[in-house]
């Protein structure tokens, strides 16, 4: 094989005979420096691979200025799942639960679950917040009905993850008249979804991307676009550490201090890098002046 950009990468692709844009998201290392960062459940770890692809998806097809991020929150045991993909294509996620799990983990018996897609820009402060109701057993079936309602275009998602690989396919109809060059029949969309219901998850975390592509849509005439480059990677940083730290007030921050003997760590959970705050610094963060140097 000559392409080199078979993993941790971002096909775009256009069905041109169907009339049908898509994207395939194959994740190794990227998916790996999350997956094993916390000893997952399997379920558990299954759900995060399809969430971190998801979240780079989601990006295949919008102007992004900042970051996408897909958020699950619920009272039951499993409590918080997270994951981001910047405009850079620089991926991060993880999960927190109480055990034991469910199993099957079905996404619509979650307590009191809240599901979140939001896009913005940190720095500037620009976010817009989608939810996501939470009326399917797996990922791709919620945000398939999540297209259908904020898009009004049919779409089809296929997420799978294992330890090693998570690759997700999302297909979405284009507008009958979209000036997107594409020729329409009428049954284009039904033919596509047949041809994608013989791929099972097995074959989908196991195939090349460029090879699944022909093997399911070569009578399609499939048009792949420049492939866009992902990587494992956190956004964190000694300023957004020291917002957090001044957001939590004074008296939280000074009892931190008295309590940890004299400085505060924090370790981002993303990417465990540490993040020291002596008392000068944290007397300089609270103060609101640039006190973000000192101990890195
Ligand atoms: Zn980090």
């Amino acid at each position: 094989m000559e392409n080199v950009l078979v993993e941790d990468v971002l096909h775009r692709f256009l069905l041109e005979r169907a009339g049908v844009r898509g994207a395939l998201v194959r994740l190794g290392p990227a998916w790996r420096e999350v997956a094993t960062r916390i000893d997952y459940p399997v379920t558990l770890r299954s759900l995060l691979g399809e969430a971190l692809v998801a979240s780079a998806l989601l990006t295949a097809n919008i102007k992004l200025d900042g970051e996408l991020s897909v958020q699950l929150k619920s009272v039951g045991a499993l409590r918080l799942l997270f994951t981001e993909c910047t405009d850079q294509g620089r991926l991060r996620g993880l999960a927190r639960w109480d055990a034991p799990l469910p199993e099957p983990l079905s996404l619509d018996e979650l307590p009191q679950a809240v599901m979140a897609i939001t896009i913005g820009n940190v720095e500037r402060g620009q976010r817009y917040q989608g939810l996501v109701e939470l009326r399917a057993v797996n990922l791709a079936g919620v945000l398939e009905n999540y297209f259908a309602r904020s898009e009004q275009l049919p779409a089809r998602l296929l997420l799978a993850a294992d330890g090693e690989h998570a690759v997700g396919l999302m297909l979405q109809k284009l507008p009958d008249e979209g000036g997107h060059g594409a020729v329409q029949d009428d049954d284009a969309w039904t033919r596509v979804m047949h041809l994608t219901a013989t791929l099972g998850a097995a074959e989908l975390l196991a195939t090349e991307p460029d090879q699944l592509l022909y093997r399911l849509y070569h009578e399609e005439s499939v048009r792949l676009f420049d492939p866009r480059p992902l990587a494992f990677g956190c956004s964190c940083s000694r300023e957004r550490v020291a917002a957090m730290l001044r957001s939590l007030g004074r008296e939280e921050v000074e009892t931190t201090l008295v309590e940890q003997g004299g400085r505060i760590e924090v370790h981002c959970e993303f990417c465990a890098q540490c993040y020291e705050f002596d008392r000068i610094d944290a007397e300089q963060l609270l103060r609101g002046v640039g006190g973000v140097s000192g101990t890195a």
